[in-house]
This record gives structure tokens, sequence and C-alpha cells, in this order.
């Protein structure tokens, strides 16, 4: 059997989500699971309401409206029939958002947003499997929160595997032998059956533990580029595609923020050697990217970069060394504010690293830090990150930049960089 996934970009109008059900179409011989994200950039926008719900930035009913507008537009292009039953469904679903809003927000924030956020993937799902009826598939849709436990860290949930595993493959099998199972990624469910979401891009997720429990032969990832490229076509003119990749450099790539891929998304595939392809939406035929179990190295040099950071150096005040309790209250302050370390180095003295410039929650942290450590930030700089690398490869994104820090090991160049100012 098979898994695909399709993102948000492949499911964001009416076209898109026709070519999404004939790519289906072509391959629904065969026993296939199809997880799908929420429509375009609607988990963005679902989270804007629940900050206007919670946090009162903004009219939360009337960007709610908005949304419930689109997908209407939507719908009506699709199914081009005034009476469908799909019209109350994904109307319902939106009520269940209203509900949501109509009370006062008192639980916390993160549990209130996996509640709004979640039902993006809940509305496109349905869409796309009734469409697939629509026009002759014989789909079904599933309730990932039914298959994927998960513990009650809202927003980024930790997966009850053996949970999981146990009921993805006592039912899912004899379902994928009749039809076509189109089911959400990003959610989960708690013991208590609150819905949980798995971190942001998380569907790549879902894909992997739907393909590892099912013992997938393998999984496809469909982009709207034409597999993995050797770096972001964002920052670089002439970018290459790289046909076949290590898991282990996968894994690698994807730490260091390529975003192509989940990160979460390549070990449990590896685990059980399921072969990982990732592939053009729009060019469907195209061979893309087989990430597998090879001992072929890159054929090309990586570049990943990541603008937006903030450098972060901590001193203790006393002069005492930077050891092993400095450093576990340090750690433990960054996983309270959820602030994830992209780089980091220590010296006797201090330990310094670089982090994504996410605003409210950084600035918390760095309150904190500064309680007990002298603390030193600068903002505004660059993580130049290369896989491979070499000096021809340095000095080619180094044009008109200023090294603030740098790691390498013999595979991996790391470096914090600012514009020079001369
Ligand atoms: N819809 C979710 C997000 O945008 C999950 C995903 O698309 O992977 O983060």
């Amino acid at each position: 059997m098979q898994v695909f996934k399709f993102g948000g970009a492949s499911v964001k109008d009416a076209t898109s989500v026709k070519n999404v059900t004939s790519i289906i179409q072509n391959y629904q011989d065969e026993p296939l699971l199809v997880v799908v994200s929420a429509m375009g950039k609607t988990t963005d926008r679902l989270q804007e309401i629940t900050n206007a719900y919670v946090k009162g930035e903004g009219d939360a009913f009337c960007l709610l409206e908005k949304l419930k507008q689109e997908h209407n537009i939507l719908l009506h292009e699709l199914f081009e029939v005034e009476v469908h039953p799909i019209y109350d469904e994904v109307a319902n679903a939106f009520v269940e958002i209203e509900w949501i809003l109509e009370e006062e927000p008192q639980d916390a924030y993160d549990y209130l947003y996996d509640q709004i956020v979640s039902m993006g993937e809940l509305i496109s799902t349905k869409i796309i499997a009734a469409y697939g009826k629509h026009i002759g598939l014989n789909t079904v849709w599933l309730d990932a929160r039914d298959y994927i436990f998960t513990d009650n860290a809202y927003r980024e949930a930790n997966v009850d595997w053996e949970k999981t595993e146990e009921k993805i493959r006592r039912e899912i099998p004899s379902i994928l032998d009749e039809q076509v199972v189109i089911t959400q990624g990003f959610i989960g469910s708690t013991s208590e059956n609150f819905t949980t979401t798995l971190g942001r891009e998380g569907s790549d997720y879902s894909a992997a533990i739907f393909a590892s429990c099912l013992n997938a032969e393998n999984i496809t990832i469909w982009k709207d580029v034409p597999g993995v490229l050797n770096a972001d076509p964002k920052w670089f003119e002439k970018t290459e595609l790289i046909p076949e990749l290590s898991y282990t450099d996968a894994i690698e790539l994807t730490y260091y923020g390529a975003t192509v891929i989940h990160p979460k998304t390549i070990k449990p595939l590896q685990n059980k050697k399921i072969t990982l392809n990732v592939k053009s939406f729009v060019n469907p035929s195209e061979p893309g990217t087989e990430i597998k179990t090879t001992n072929q190295k890159l054929p090309v040099p990586s570049f990943i970069f990541k603008v937006n950071q903030v450098f972060i150096n901590i001193q203790p005040r006393d002069f005492s060394f930077i050891v092993e309790d400095n450093l576990s209250y340090i750690f433990n302050q960054f996983h309270q504010h959820r602030v994830k370390i992209n780089m980091m180095h220590n010296s006797a003295i201090s330990f310094s690293v670089a982090v994504d410039d996410t605003g409210e929650n950084v600035l918390d942290l760095l309150e904190n830090l500064e309680k007990r450590y002298k603390v030193t930030v600068a903002t505004g700089l660059e993580l130049i990150t290369i896989r491979y690398y070499n000096q021809e490869t340095i000095d080619r994104v180094l044009v008109d930049k200023q090294i603030i820090r740098e790691l390498k090991d013999s595979y991996t160049c790391q470096m914090l960089v600012k514009k020079r100012e001369d």
C-alpha cells in the first residue's frame, strides 16, 4: 500500500483540488491512504481567528465569515450543483468554530488554538472526499483523531505510538482493500478525546505515522517544487534537483531548516525502511526525489538559509563556568518558552545560540534569563548552513556578509552572519 500527502498549496482552489483528485485517480487501483492539509493558507487564517478570539487582536467573527465565504465559493466552483450534502457538512464545521467563539475564552490559549485550527484539515478532507465521490472515485473520509493518539501537549502533541499503531493496524487495512482513504494531516486526539495538533507543517509527520503503522511500501509527498532541491529557489536563481537522498542526509537537511519536509517525518520511515518520494503535483509523472537507504552522498552541496535570526549570548554574572547545572537551567528555559535553538556554542564562561525571531516568546525567555545571567542580544541576522561544504561554496554565500559565529564538522558548516556595514 501507499500513502500520499498533499499540502495546503496543492488544494488551494478548485483547479488544484481537481488536479489532486486526478492524481489519486491514477493510483487508486492499489490500496491508497491520502493525507491532506488545510486549503491554501487556512491554518494561518484560523490562527488569526484564534488570536482575535483569545487576545482580542481583531474581529474573530468577521475573519471567520470571510473564510467561510471563500470555502463556499470553492464548493460551488467544484460541485457546480445547488444541492449537495457537502454544503451542510462544511457549514456545520464552521458552526462548530462559531460555538467556541460565542463563549468567553476560559481555557488555555494552546488548547483553544488546537480546537479551532484543526478545523482547517477537517473541512478540506471532507471536501476532497466528497469531490472524489462526486467524480466517481471510491473515496471514504476518516477522522484522523480516531487513529492518531497523543498526549495533551497542545500545539506540539507527542504521539502515543503503541496505541496509534494498534488502532491503525486493526481497522484501516480492511478499509483500504475497498476504498481510497482520505484523512487529515496535523491532528490527533488525547485519551479524553480532545483535539490536538502536531506542530506547524505537521501533516508530513501524520503521513509518516500512517505509513509506518501500515508498513506502507512507500509514501509520496506532493509539492509545488520538482523534488528536494539543493537550495530554496527563493534564495538561488539556479537550483539542482537531488534525485536520490539518504535518510541521514534528509534528516540533517530538515534539522538544519530545509523546509521541504517536516523534520519529524523521516525517522519513522527510516526505522521501517519505507521509501519517501518527493514529487511535483504540477508534473506528477516526473520522478522527483527518492529518499531511502543508500550510501550515496549528496551529489551537490546543499544550502539552507534562515533569516530573521536572533543571537543570544548568556554569561553567568558571577563568572562561574558554563557547566551542567547552568546548562540544564538554560535548556529548560528554552524548552518552556518553546524557543528552538538553531545553532549553539559554549565556552568556559558563555553560552550562545541563534534562534528564530518569533517575537513574544523570545522576549519572555530573555526576560527570564536576564534575572540570572548577563544576556546580550543581536537581531536581524541570517543563519546559513551548507551540507557538504567547500571553500568555494562558503565564499559564494559570504559576499557582503560578515561572520559572527561559525561552526564546522566534516560535512556541515553553519555560519551566523550579518550584512557587512562598510
Ligand atoms: N495545515 C498545517 C499547517 O499549515 C499543517 C500542514 O499543512 O502541514 O501548519
